[in-house]
């Protein structure tokens, strides 16, 4: 399948199915195209809808993540969609795919880790699907979660001068990849680990993305799932504006540094186009700056990074070593880059 969709992006075949779906009946608030679908149930309330699947040897290979570390992540990455709305995860769905060849083990290990990150979030394993797989493990999780209407932050309200904002660090999850696939480069055994835990067990910044949405800190918000810059155009092209990004002041560990420098690569690379770092990337009014700045020290004790601006025309310009230039966007897509 993924030879005669090769020409064709995940990001197009989504727009094949968006141009021909129906217009949204009336408790459609935000359909195709942001990180959960947003319905209103009423009242103040909306409903928050994500689903996110991870499929063998596409997003991970079986003998370089623990099951537990499996069932962790699959239900992080789509708590990670529902932070970038503002919202509370409540509830999920596993429907997944098994091999023949698993053993007890394997369940057993899965559950504990989908659970442990459950119980992080407070959120309830509802039901789901269980099947048979030829060949590959798969695993889709479905979240819900909630939000007042007016604390909903979508990909769409940026605003030329606001400030571009992350939640923490970029670039681990790269990095952690990059010694996943035992590639060149050396670090300690502390560094390696943080590293590798940043990629195979991601923790989704929901407190931040309350928080956010509470105080109605951000004008647009989305999760770092396919690299900074991938996601930071996601944001500007549904928001109709550009943005200025300053890659000098990406926020990056330590650890990702000394991989870099060991391995000969620009760790910036890891956070512009790595990918599943799993930080929230929002926008600010500029007289909110300083607020947010004070409020997420104070209240999570975390340090969020002004990291670019947004522009009123429309393209991304990235600052690398000082100098500005127009930069070709490049994440990860699941069926142009199947290496
Ligand atoms: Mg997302």
């Amino acid at each position: 399948m993924a030879d005669g969709l090769s020409g064709l992006g995940e990001f197009e075949i989504i727009g094949l199915f968006r141009q021909a779906a129906e217009p949204g009946r009336r408790w459609v608030v935000r359909g195709i195209g942001d990180d959960c679908a947003v319905l209103d149930v009423g009242g103040k309330e909306r409903l928050l809808v994500t689903t996110d699947m991870l499929v063998e040897r596409v997003h991970f290979l079986r003998d370089g993540i623990t099951p537990r570390q499996l069932g962790y992540k699959s239900l992080s990455v789509n708590l990670s969609d529902i932070a970038a709305m503002g919202g509370e995860p409540t509830a999920a769905f596993l429907a997944w795919g098994l091999t023949a060849d698993l053993d007890l083990a394997f369940v057993t290990g899965f559950r504990d880790g989908l659970l442990q990150c459950a119980r992080e979030h407070r959120v309830d394993l509802l039901g789901g699907d269980t099947t048979a797989s030829k060949s590959d493990i798969i695993a889709c999780l479905s979240v819900l979660g909630r939000a007042e209407a007016g604390e909903v932050i979508t990909r769409f309200g940026a605003r030329p001068g606001d400030v571009v904002m992350l939640g923490g660090m970029v670039g681990d999850s790269g990095a952690g990849l990059h010694l996943a696939l035992r590639k060149s480069g050396e670090v300690s055994a502390a560094d390696r680990r943080r590293l590798l835990s940043a990629h195979l067990e991601p923790r989704p910044q929901v407190e931040l993305g309350r928080l956010l949405a509470k105080r109605r800190l951000a004008t647009a918000m989305i999760d770092v799932s396919d690299g900074v810059l991938q996601d930071l155009y996601h944001v500007v092209t549904a928001s109709g504006v550009g943005a200025d990004l300053d890659a000098d002041a990406l926020p990056l560990s330590d650890a990702a540094r000394a991989l870099a420098k060991s391995a000969g690569v620009d760790a910036r690379d890891w956070g512009l186009s790595g990918g599943e770092d799993y930080v929230l990337l929002f926008c600010v009014p500029q007289d909110r700056e300083a607020e947010t700045l004070a409020a997420c020290q104070s209240e999570l004790g975390l340090r969020v990074v002004p990291v670019g601006r947004v522009t009123q025309k429309k393209h991304i310009r990235v600052r690398r070593n000082g100098t500005w230039g127009e930069m070709h966007i490049e994440g990860y897509d699941h069926f142009k880059r199947q290496e």
